[in-house]
């Protein structure tokens, strides 16, 4: 077998399993349907978690010189239309976050792992399963033949609508854990920091619009909601994204000169909120592919790298050992879990609570606008940064409302 492993799509989840697998001498190849640089519809914001792994791989630095804004906090708005700026760090530190778009970001990941791993451009249609394991995939090569290829171990980073997850029925999140996001690219946007915007708005909620920055007053901007409260509300998420741009007040100055660039394109994100089954007898699933995306922030490509770095020490053990049975491989989702589980449940409860209490997003932005104090801890705790598992707790919450029911919230002190 010329490979131990093959890892399917060469997103941030399947780059960065490839790169760790390949640096500790595994016989690697990453594959994806589609030649790189390739555009992938996303907010393009990056925050610690991509950092830290990024750091660990040695491409930091590389990755800090790419084209891109430096992010140093987040602009809130309220559902009431009030705004507070939120910093993450000093203007004096490296920036905790960048928005590079994903065009150059994932080509960048992409280049980063054919260092280490063989890459091919190969569009994936079915698993090669004998006796109930996996032990390669059958795909179309760059030459348009039908190819099966074989490994000790397949690794399922193939993006939202991965075929893995399906063949496998693991891709069944309800509806209350999916969400539908648009994405536009608008040149010549007044008004832009080195913050990148979240709005709560009225008519949206608990939908959130973003405006990210980019270099050369050019904005990533778009607008996500759970699709339940979509089909329930029946939001045409374009005609709403247009509509906001041209008559809220936070916007219209803003974009009265902004041209949009490009399509405005849609997607999905598949949430964690959803806990996926995400491991089988000789396979392992990463990223979009298993569910991870954070269900307050829309943040998935911090979570797919995190699953990429564990889901290779969990192969490379797995190799050790000769053993790609189930029993042994579900390893992996303990471990994935224990590192991303505390953040999800409490930003899954945070969700939930704006969902069902808009006035408590307008509570935070009225305190962290008076109360110091209260804004500081707010920042430590903003998406994108680290060190945030309490922020969905009973005493941060009561601050805002005291009065509010915590049996119907599921937050009992
Ligand atoms: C509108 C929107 C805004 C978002 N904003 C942000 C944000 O600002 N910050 C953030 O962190 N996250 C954001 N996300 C989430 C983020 O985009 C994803 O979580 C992230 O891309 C997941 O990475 P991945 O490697 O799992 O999958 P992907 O990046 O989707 O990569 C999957 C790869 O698999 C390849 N592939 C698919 N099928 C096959 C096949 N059959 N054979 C071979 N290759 C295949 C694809 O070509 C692709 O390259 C956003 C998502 C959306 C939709």
């Amino acid at each position: 077998m010329p490979f131990d492993v093959i890892v399917i799509g060469g997103g941030p989840a399947g780059a960065t399993a490839a790169m760790y697998l390949g640096k500790s001498g595994k016989r690697v190849l990453l594959v994806d349907k589609v030649a790189f640089p390739r555009d992938k519809t996303c907010g393009d914001a990056q925050g610690r978690k991509a950092a830290a792994i990024m750091k660990e791989l040695g491409i930091y630095e590389e990755y800090t010189k790419l084209p891109g804004q430096e992010i140093y906090g987040i602009t809130l708005s309220s559902p009431n239309g009030m705004q507070v700026e939120l910093d993450v760090e000093s203007r004096n530190n490296p920036a905790p976050g960048y928005v590079h778009k994903r065009m150059v970001f994932d080509n960048f990941l992409f280049q980063s792992a054919k260092k280490w791993a063989e890459t091919r451009v190969f569009e994936v249609t079915d698993l090669v399963v004998e006796e109930g394991t996996v032990r390669g995939v059958v795909g179309v090569n760059e030459n348009g033949e039908t190819e099966t290829i074989r490994a000790g171990l397949v690794l399922a980073a193939d993006g939202a609508l991965s075929i893995v997850a399906r063949k496998f029925g693991f891709n069944k999140n309800p509806p209350e854990h999916f969400i539908a996001a648009l994405r536009a690219y608008y040149k010549n946007v007044d008004g832009m920091t080195d913050r990148i915007e979240i709005h709560m708005i009225k008519s949206l909620i608990p939908g959130y619009f973003w405006v990210f920055p980019l270099p050369n007053r050019e904005a990533n901007v778009g607008l996500g909601m759970v699709i339940n409260d979509m089909n329930k509300k029946k939001i045409n998420l374009k005609e709403a994204m247009l509509a906001e741009l041209k008559e809220n007040p936070l916007f219209k100055e803003r974009f009265k000169n902004a041209r949009l660039d490009g399509e405005i394109r849609a997607w999905n994100l598949p949430l964690a909120s959803y806990h996926r089954t995400c491991y089988g007898s000789g396979f392992l699933v990463l990223g979009d592919a298993a569910s991870l995306i954070d269900p307050l922030s829309g943040e998935g490509v911090g979570t797919a790298m995190i699953s990429g770095r564990v889901a290779a020490l969990v192969t490379i053990e797995a190799l050790q050992k000769n053993d790609f049975s189930e029993r042994f491989l579900k390893k992996y989702d303990a471990m994935l879990w224990d590192v991303i589980g505390d953040e999800i449940r409490a930003d899954y409860r945070l969700q939930r609570l704006g969902t069902m209490f808009p006035h408590l997003i307008d509570r935070v932005v009225e305190k962290a606008l008076k109360d110091e104090g209260f804004r500081k801890k707010l920042e430590s705790k903003l998406p994108y940064t680290g060190g945030r598992h309490d922020l969905g707790e009973h005493d941060f919450i009561f601050e805002l409302d005291p009065s509010l029911d915590w049996k119907q919230v599921g937050l009992e002190a």
